[in-house]
């Protein structure tokens, strides 16, 4: 099984309109909601791969009502915790013209006990998991060091982990030296504080992370493909050229495919395949965090999987 956490899930609600003019009344074509959140892509994603998958993370009031109603309906493993706060909505609003403003709701706070429970929990469900993924930002009230917890514990049962996220969460997320992270450019580049371009720029950063403890850095470089960091070598991934169409939650999918492919016991060329040619084939659709297993087939073909000593 694999789990993946989400600590600050939202509804992605998106209102479609002709056109948004601030300060007066606007009609709205068409609504929808779903059950958003990087980890909630993620899962997605896996299911859709076949696997079985659990998800966890804080949820709270009639919106996490709504999201338990979602995981339910996939079919997914609820392993959510129950807080007093209420789970936010991130509105996306799409107009006519191809335009889109979001609006982000913080999110509740998460108290010390509701953290306290969650790490309580965690053992139970990382015993039945082979791959735990950790993707997103943390809600207010939960210290940065949050992750830090989780991976020491999926670390001391032997459960992989695969981190994908962001600032200071990321920063010491690191230092429990979970086996895979997952940065884009930009994630490294604010890193390091330095422009990270290409794939060598993407091969030496990672090579720093590997000396801090991480067990393998893939860096997802859009539609450049992938590399993949370890301590003694290097897998890169060149992906055929598409026609995109909405490539929101293409990290997520690849952060799926990896994982798919670990769970499976794959090896690390195999796997890596799998995750880009998620993130392409999600980026073909207009859906976040979506697949087409056809079309994810004739990508697997076009791709170039290459292994190099580091
Ligand atoms: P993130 O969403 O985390 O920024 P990326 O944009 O690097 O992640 O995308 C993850 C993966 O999705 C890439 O490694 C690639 O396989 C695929 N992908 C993303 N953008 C494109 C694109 N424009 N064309 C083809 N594949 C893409």
């Amino acid at each position: 099984m694999i789990l993946t956490i989400t600590a600050n899930p939202a509804i992605d609600a998106r209102y479609f309109l002709d056109s948004l003019k601030v300060g007066s009344v606007v009609r709205c074509n068409k609504t929808n909601k779903t059950a958003g959140g990087k980890g909630l892509n993620v899962a997605r994603v896996v299911d859709l791969l076949g696997q079985s998958v659990a998800v966890t993370g804080f949820i709270g009031g009639r919106n996490g009502d709504f999201i338990r109603e979602e995981v339910q309906k996939a079919g997914y493993q609820d392993c959510f915790i129950s807080i007093a706060g209420e789970t936010r909505i991130c509105l996306g609003i799409l107009g006519a013209d191809g335009t889109q403003t979001e609006i982000l709701e913080k999110g509740p706070q998460v108290t010390k006990a509701e953290q306290d429970e969650f790490l309580a929990e965690l053992p139970a469900v990382l015993k039945e998991t082979e791959v735990v993924c950790i993707s997103g930002s943390l809600p207010a009230g939960v210290q940065t060091d949050f992750y830090q917890q989780v991976i020491e514990k999926a670390k001391v049962l032997g459960v992989k982990v695969i981190l994908d996220t962001s600032g200071e969460a990321f920063r010491e997320g690191i230092l429990a030296g979970p086996d895979f992270i997952k940065p884009n450019r930009e994630e490294l580049s604010a890193y390091f504080g330095r422009s990270i371009k290409t794939k060598e720029h993407a091969v030496e950063a990672a090579k720093e992370l590997i000396e801090q403890g991480v067990g393998a850095v893939a860096v997802s470089l859009g539609a450049e493909g992938a590399v993949l960091v370890e301590k003694n070598r290097v897998i890169s991934v060149e992906i055929p050229q598409i026609q995109v169409v909405n490539p929101v939650g293409s990290g997520d999918s690849f952060v799926a495919g990896l994982a798919t492919a670990l769970a499976k016991g794959e090896n690390l060329k195999t796997a890596m395949g799998l995750a880009c040619a998620c993130g392409t084939a999600n980026a073909l659709e207009e859906k976040t965090g979506w697949i087409e297993k056809e079309k994810l087939d004739q990508i697997l073909k076009n791709m170039i999987v290459s292994e190099k000593k580091a």
